[in-house]
C-alpha cells in the first residue's frame, strides 16, 4: 500500500470523526492518540497533519472540549493533494503535554497507561491513533488496516495495546524508515474498525471480502467451462473433418445405416455435445455409444485416405 491515502481510508476517518463521545476520559484518550501519532508531539510544539479534513476538524473539537484551546486548521497544497494541519505552540503546547501526563524533555515517547480510565478509553485512543496515522486498503483489494509512525516505542506500545485490548496479534514492518503496525487478518481488520467506531466501513470491508470470494469462484467456473468448451469444439472439428472426407471420397451412402445416421447428425449439429447427439439418434444412444461410433468414423476416414 502506498503512502497516498486510499479513498477508503478517508471514508473511515470521516466515519470515526463523526462519533459522539461523552466521557471526559475517553475524549482525552482520543485526543492523546491523535497527538501522539501526529507529525510532531513535543512540549515545545505539536503539529497534526492529515489529508482528512474531518480528522483535523475532530482534533480542533477535542482540543476545545478537553483543554479549552481554540485554534484553527490550516490548509496546505502539497502537490496533488491538500493537507489539513493543526498546530500548537508555546504555552498551549506545554499545557497539553503535561495534562496528558508527559514531562518536558522526555526522550522516548510511550503510551501512558494512566490515560485509560474507563473500559472504552482504549478504543477511543485507537480511534485517535488511526485518525492521525492510520490507513486501510480498498475493500476490493484486501483486508489491511495499518498505523504508521516514526517512533518505535509508540509502535511497540500500540501492538501491546491491540493485543491486550482486543487479542489481535498485529504485525510490525518498516517502510521508508517508519514503523508500520498492521493487521491483515480479514476478520480482525473488520473488528478493529468496528471497535474504533467505524461500523459502516467495517461492513464494507466484510462485503469486499465476500465479493472477492464470489469473483474468484466465478473465474474458476468460467475457466473450467471454457476449457470444456474448447475440448468439445476440438473433438467436434476432428469428427466433422473425418465425415467430410468420407463424404468426398466414398459418399455417405456407402456407410452402414447406423454410422450414416450419426455422420449426418454430426454434420448438421456441430454445436451439440455427444450426450445431446445421442438423444437425436433413433433409437437414442448413450454418450459412450456415440463416442464409439464417431471413433469408428474417424478410423474409416483414415483408412479411406490411406487407400
Ligand atoms: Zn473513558
Amino acid at each position: 500500500m502506498s503512502e497516498k491515502k486510499t479513498s477508503f481510508t478517508l471514508q473511515i476517518k470521516k466515519e470515526l470523526a463523526g462519533q459522539s463521545t461523552a466521557e471526559a476520559c475517553c475524549l482525552q484518550s482520543e485526543c492523546a492518540g491523535m497527538l501522539l501519532f501526529a507529525r510532531r508531539f513535543e512540549a515545545e510544539g505539536m503539529e497534526f497533519c492529515s489529508e482528512s479534513e474531518a480528522a483535523a476538524q475532530r482534533l480542533l473539537s477535542l482540543l476545545r472540549r478537553c483543554f479549552g484551546i481554540k485554534t484553527e486548521e490550516k490548509t496546505v497544497n502539497a502537490g496533488r493533494h491538500v493537507l489539513h494541519t493543526v498546530g500548537l505552540q508555546g504555552g498551549e503546547s506545554q499545557s497539553v503535554y503535561t495534562a496528558l501526563g508527559y514531562e518536558p524533555g522526555q526522550v522516548s515517547l510511550r503510551v501512558l497507561m494512566s490515560l485509560f480510565q474507563c473500559e472504552r478509553c482504549a478504543a477511543s485512543f485507537l480511534r485517535g491513533a488511526f485518525l492521525a496515522c492510520g490507513a486501510a486498503a480498498e475493500p476490493e483489494k484486501g483486508s489491511r488496516v495499518e498505523f504508521v509512525t516514526r517512533r518505535s516505542g509508540l509502535a511497540r506500545d500500540l501492538m501491546y495495546l491491540l493485543e491486550s485490548e482486543t487479542g489481535m496479534a498485529a504485525r510490525l514492518s518498516t517502510r521508508a524508515g517508519k514503523q508500520v503496525v498492521y493487521i491483515k487478518n480479514g476478520q480482525q481488520a473488520e473488528e478493529l474498525l468496528a471497535l474504533m467506531g467505524a461500523g459502516v466501513s467495517s461492513m464494507e470491508l466484510m462485503g469486499g471480502k465476500i465479493l472477492r470470494g464470489v469473483r474468484n469462484e466465478a473465474n474458476r467456473i468460467y475457466n473450467c467451462d471454457s476449457a470444456n468448451t474448447k475440448k468439445v469444439v476440438g473433438a467436434a472439428t476432428r469428427h466433422r473433418e473425418a465425415i467430410l472426407s468420407i463424404k468426398k471420397t466414398k459418399g455417405l451412402a456407402w456407410l452402414t445405416p447406423e454410422l450414416r445416421e450419426l455422420a449426418v447428425l454430426r454434420l448438421e449439429n456441430p454445436e451439440l455435445s455427444l450426450t445431446q447427439l445421442g438423444q437425436l439418434t433413433d433409437p437414442p444412444m448413450t454418450k459412450s455409444g456415440v463416442a464409439h461410433r464417431l471413433a469408428r468414423l474417424v478410423e474409416i476416414a483414415d483408412s479411406v485416405k490411406g487407400l
